[in-house]
């Protein structure tokens, strides 16, 4: 038996919750394209993602280390898989789409510069005396709808209307000037708090790997606390290093991930919830961590802010990679035939030149940003 579009949409219909969004449910793409036979739209708005050139740069972009801090720190490429992972995880547990949550997942980082986010503050700070900013989201939006070209008729990759919106964290889909609309699919807040919960683990896993940080530090937490009696209960004291702390990351996961199930389908429940237009026009975030797990995340995060984003060894990095997009700015903008055939053909174009050097800078990874640099300043 094939099992067809038509097929998987009787079968989405009937799996799927009422509030989730169902390939019928979509406002479709903004150019006119017959749809495919064995896939549904969703699932081929992330295979097209998987396969564009930005996703693959992902590998050699910063997360928190750099890239070749060591073969088993995160990059923006194992990240952007873990936040996908950990939706698809969330979204069935919730009867949402898992497609659509993943491919949200998947392109959720596609926007962000090289060296993390010193990249991007760098990179805003750079843009702001021409009246220009640099934001990571917007970015992502702009990659998929202009910057990838592959196709004769339209530049970007035509993707459905609910993928291209999931990009845009903390805003609604509709413009709330002349729509009763409030608030974003349930698959793209599942993809935000899927995000938190992937860099608070790996972040904190990468930083246990390089020494910056340690578990005596970590004990002062309480959702540290509650990880370790959890494997202590499980597994009594497990004494190699590595193993232990792949139990206690791997737990401290899955706490945050029951937690967010349980709580949001709780405020489903409660808000009677039971319909995607219920979803959209809801003012409340209906995706959320329990009161406990809030405060627990936050304790977290300042302790993560503290002791690692902004730990001696970390930030001489960032400022390094600071001053190789500054350098970077500064050639392109003097002279515009250092930058590739492509981009100055856009500024003959007639596109503004400091935003055809930021599409360019921020899709570097970081290796290049830095081969790039080193060409005309040998010293960074
Ligand atoms: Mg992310």
């Amino acid at each position: 038996m094939i099992y067809d579009r038509d097929k998987l949409i009787i079968i989405e219909n009937q799996v799927l919750a009422p509030y989730a969004v169902k390939s019928k449910d979509s406002r479709g793409r903004e150019y006119q394209e017959n749809e495919d036979l064995t896939r549904l739209p969703f699932q081929k708005d992330r295979d097209r993602i998987i396969h564009c050139r930005a996703f693959r740069r992902l590998k050699m972009k910063t997360q928190v280390f750099v890239a070749h801090y060591g073969d088993h720190y995160r990059t923006r490429l194992t990240h952007s898989l873990e936040v996908a992972q950990i939706s698809r995880d969330l979204a069935r547990s919730l009867g949402l789409n898992e497609d659509l949550a993943e491919t949200i997942a998947l392109a959720h980082d596609l926007g962000h510069t090289p060296f993390g986010h010193a990249g991007q503050e760098a990179l805003d700070e750079i843009l702001r005396p021409f009246g220009l900013h640099f934001e990571h989201n917007q970015q992502s939006k702009r990659i998929v709808e202009i910057l990838e070209n592959v196709y004769p008729d339209f530049s970007g990759l035509n993707l459905s209307f609910e993928v291209r919106q999931g990009l845009l964290k903390h805003q609604s889909p509709w413009d709330q000037k002349t729509s009763k609309f409030h608030s974003t699919s349930l698959e793209a807040q599942v993809v935000n708090l899927a995000d938190e919960i992937a860099y608070s683990n790996h972040d904190i896993d990468d930083g246990l790997r390089a020494g910056l940080i340690t578990e005596k530090e970590l004990r002062k937490l309480s959702i540290w606390q509650a990880v370790e009696d959890q494997v202590n209960n499980r597994y009594g004291s497990i004494r190699q290093t590595n193993i232990r702390q792949a139990r206690l990351i791997s737990t401290m996961i899955g706490l945050m991930i029951q937690d967010l199930i349980n709580f949001s389908n709780l405020i489903l429940e409660k808000n009677n919830i039971n319909s995607l237009e219920k979803v959209y026009k809801s003012k409340k975030k209906l995706i959320s961590f329990s009161p406990t797990q809030v405060v627990w995340n936050a304790e977290l995060k300042k302790f993560l802010t503290d002791h690692l984003y902004f730990h001696p060894q970390v930030l001489s990095i960032s400022r390094h990679g600071q001053k190789t997009l500054k350098i970077l700015f500064a050639r392109y903008h003097a002279n515009h035939e250092l930058l590739p055939k492509e981009e100055q053909k856009q500024i003959k174009d007639g596109i503004n030149p400091e935003i055809v050097i930021k599409d360019y800078l921020a899709g570097m990874t970081d290796d290049f940003a830095k081969q790039e640099a080193r060409i005309h300043t040998p010293s960074l």
